[in-house]
């Protein structure tokens, strides 16, 4: 099933990723280097700064975490979303995942919103939602450890 939905390019990275091709909510962790003005399709610009910046999602749809990871960590693509936008100008670092059959992004972005030099980018990714935001630029690493949340956290980091 999964090498119809996967394509070429993404063979080592299912090898060596443990990620399931199992539904569930992400934080992927992505890392700017750059300043600069981007477009994000229709919606606006923004400006993105050097640092890192952590977007949440689900994937309750066809290979489920693993499938939606892999797809942003690939250039190439069609864009649809905000996320896809903002992809070719950050690097992605890791993703933080639980395969828990429930929602959790919209939490999560609650989550840091509250959290210490987390600078959400008010209406990304949340066109669907009430959430103020669902990406979050801050001048630091994120920290996994410490991140507050119930469900059984795990991580991947694309250095792994
Ligand atoms: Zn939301």
């Amino acid at each position: 099933m999964l090498a119809g939905i996967m394509h070429q390019a993404d063979k080592n990275f299912l090898k060596k990723c443990s990620i399931k091709p199992v539904p569930g909510t992400y934080a992927l962790i992505l890392q700017s280097f750059s300043k600069s003005k981007i477009q994000i399709g229709r919606w606006r610009q923004i400006d993105i700064v050097p640092g890192y910046y952590v977007y949440v999602g689900s994937a309750f749809g066809p290979g489920g975490v693993l499938s939606r990871v892999s797809r942003h960590f690939k250039k190439k693509k069609p864009k649809h979303w905000h996320i896809d936008y903002l992809r070719n100008f950050v690097a992605p670092l890791g993703v933080w995942y639980t395969h828990e059959p429930e929602h959790f992004e919209h939490r999560w972005a609650r989550t840091l919103y509250t959290t210490d030099n987390m600078h959400p980018i008010q209406g990304f990714g949340c066109s669907d939602c009430k959430c103020y935001s669902h990406l979050f630029w801050s001048p630091f690493l994120p920290d996994f450890t410490t991140f507050p949340c119930n469900e059984k956290l795990r991580s991947y980091w694309v250095t792994e």
